[in-house]
């Protein structure tokens, strides 16, 4: 099962796969595959428990039938992860399944993943705190509460939160095999990585070092220094992994693809992708970044599979704009929630952000401090609001206290999402109560994996549907509440978001820059995310193609890999997703700090089919 919402488990495979599990040809066993709808499986799960969530909300809040159902109607991101867990168990139980193998979304969105559980059992503790009011009426008015269908499903969340941390944790019921790069960043994205899996109780039972380079036959100025730096990142991983199961893959010459392609895959390793392409015609940097940053442009979006290198094509990319257009101000934003940026430029980055260069600020959001400190301004605010409307005593007044604070606390899914959007607010949209000008000229933009990066794009239009639900509610109970600041922050935020959503779809303004490698399966997922930016109406750029062999290979595998790696690039183009292209070299050690970012920018080259 993929849980990616960039399903690329179909591509592998090179069988086509839906929800519903497809049983796949073997020479033994019994294998199936199937690539999660998120969205389906969403609705299956609230469709089930939707009279008890109506029942428990009309009891424990003052929101009658018609706002019930406007809350019932919106669209919630972040769903892939929060049902992501559930749907994979119901699959595993509706069949007798020995083993299931879960393909996870990159880094960042695994951890929110596993996270879930503890957040399906928080949910059955606010629905809880929902009831109460109605427990404590019951007994009051009749004696002796009786227990209903709604205290069974919350009953039933809380039990499946319980059993899927338990699972999760339980070394022995479940293994979590961590696949990584032989990079540099890859390394320092692990460690962090099983940091977080440690905190939630998941422990790592493998490391897979995929796509290393072998051993060259002889010198080879394309694989040697490669070779030399896989080395000493194989060393560090060693370090970093002391006593675990490290398996290295050498990188094949074709990328996998169907079931014996991958079944040698799996029985030994073999050897990967790096190619030259021919006709590249070099131009200086300042031919790439005109193409690349038309004046005006606003915001410049770097996104593409996981493993494509986007991190050091975005911040290459600010570097090369910064000495271009001296006077811009430019902020170079990561929102993928596992950051690379700081192993980009190589220094300390974090939420509150650094200067890297003159004109040149740099910020990793951490959405979770975000929350926390947007939660405490509300927590302040709805305590005012009950202590003035509530003054004096009626005795549920504890209870809905309760139920308020506990929304509050609850952290919405798709957290990542919602506060990489108001960032970009914060750093483009000039705001009637903060100023006139917006901080930055210009918002250089790391996104996370495909998937997310998409659900990104769609942030600013959920967050408005949300916001306009919460206004309309407000004012319908405008009797009871004072609108005050809480209705005027909202009205605010959803201007600037309106603003924000014409800002992406403006050519003028925005440039989406496809990163990707000329390799099979990124290849498939590149032109899946070009179609799907197209279809969104996100203006798309030059694609970025990374990790080229542009040095004059030697040694007869890199020869090869230069062949198949043209055709890749011939395909790209003839797809749709790359009508200019620019090519960006493999260097090694891969670039790493300012300096070495800059002189790698000067390197790209522009690519005319
Ligand atoms: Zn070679």
């Amino acid at each position: 099962v993929s849980t990616d919402p960039a399903h690329s488990l179909g591509d592998a495979l090179a069988v086509r796969l839906t929800a519903k599990p497809r049983r796949i040809r073997t020479r033994r066993g019994a294998l199936f595959a199937s690539e999660l709808d998120a969205d389906g499986a969403l609705s299956r799960w609230l469709e089930a428990r939707e009279p008890a969530f109506r029942t428990i909300a009309a009891r424990g809040t003052y929101l009658d039938d018609e706002d019930i159902d406007r809350f019932f109607r919106l669209s919630l991101p972040g769903v892939d992860e929060l049902v992501g867990l559930v749907e994979v168990m119901r699959l595993a139980g509706q069949s007798p399944y020995d083993r299931v193998i879960v393909d996870t979304a990159p880094t960042g969105h695994t951890l929110r993943l596993l996270a879930m559980p503890a957040t399906l059992r928080r949910i059955a503790e606010v629905l809880g705190d929902m009831q109460a009011k109605h427990r404590f009426l019951s007994e009051s008015l009749g004696g002796a509460y009786r227990r209903d269908a709604a205290d069974a499903v919350i009953d039933e969340i809380e039990r499946e939160g319980k059993s899927l941390q338990a699972l999760v944790s339980d070394p022995v019921r479940c293994a979590f095999t961590w696949v990584m790069l032989p990079e540099e960043m890859s390394v320092a994205e692990s460690k962090d990585a099983v940091v977080g899996l440690g905190e939630i109780r998941v422990s790592v039972a493998r490391v897979v070092v995929n796509r290393a380079t072998p051993e060259p036959a002889g010198t080879c100025a394309a694989c040697g220094p490669r070779f030399s730096a896989e080395k000493k990142a194989l060393r560090a991983i060693a370090d970093a992994f002391p006593g675990g199961r490290v398996s290295v893959v050498e990188g094949r010459e074709e990328e996998p693809r169907g079931v014996a392609a991958l079944r040698k895959l799996g029985q030994k390793s073999a050897v990967g992708v790096r190619v030259e392409v021919g006709s590249a015609a070099p131009v200086g940097v300042a031919g790439s970044r005109t193409r690349m940053i038309p004046e005006g442009l606003k915001l410049l979006l770097f996104g593409g599979k996981g493993g494509v290198g986007k991190t050091s094509c975005a911040a290459a990319a600010a570097l090369a704009v910064a000495e271009a257009m001296p006077e811009k101000r430019i902020l170079v934003l990561s929102v993928d929630p596992a950051h690379s940026l700081a192993d980009a430029f190589g220094v300390v980055i974090g939420d509150d952000g650094r200067s890297i260069e003159p004109g040149v600020f740099a910020r990793e959001i951490d959405a979770n401090r975000l929350f926390s400190a947007r939660r405490e301004k509300y927590r302040e605010a709805v305590d005012e609001l009950f202590d003035s409307f509530l003054r004096g005593s009626r005795f549920d007044a504890a209870y809905d206290r309760a139920v308020v604070q506990d929304l509050i606390d609850l952290a919405p899914p798709g957290l990542d999402e919602l506060f990489g959007v108001l960032a970009l607010v914060d750093a483009l949209i000039p705001t009637t109560r903060k100023a006139k000008t917006a901080p930055y000229d210009l918002v250089v933009l790391d996104t996370a994996p495909t998937g997310h990066t998409l659900r990104l794009l769609a942030m600013p239009e959920s967050a408005l549907e949300w916001i306009h639900a919460l206004l309309a509610i407000l004012l319908k109970y405008r009797h009871v509440v004072h609108l005050g600041d809480l209705a005027e922050d909202l009205l605010e935020t959803a201007r600037e978001l309106k603003a924000l959503g014409e800002v992406l779809r403006d050519p003028r303004r925005t440039r989406f820059v496809v990163v990707t490698r000329a390799a099979e399966l990124v290849r498939a997922e590149t032109v899946r995310l070009a179609r799907a930016l197209d279809e969104a109406r996100i203006p798309r750029g030059t694609t970025l193609v990374n990790a080229l062999t542009l040095a004059k290979p030697r040694c007869a595998r890199c020869k090869r890999l230069t062949r198949t790696e043209a055709a890749a690039l011939a395909k790209l183009r003839d797809e749709g997703a790359g009508a200019t292209m620019l090519l960006a070299p493999a260097v090694y050690p891969p670039p790493r700090g300012r300096q070495a970012l800059s002189t790698w920018a000067r390197t790209w080259k522009m690519h005319a089919p």
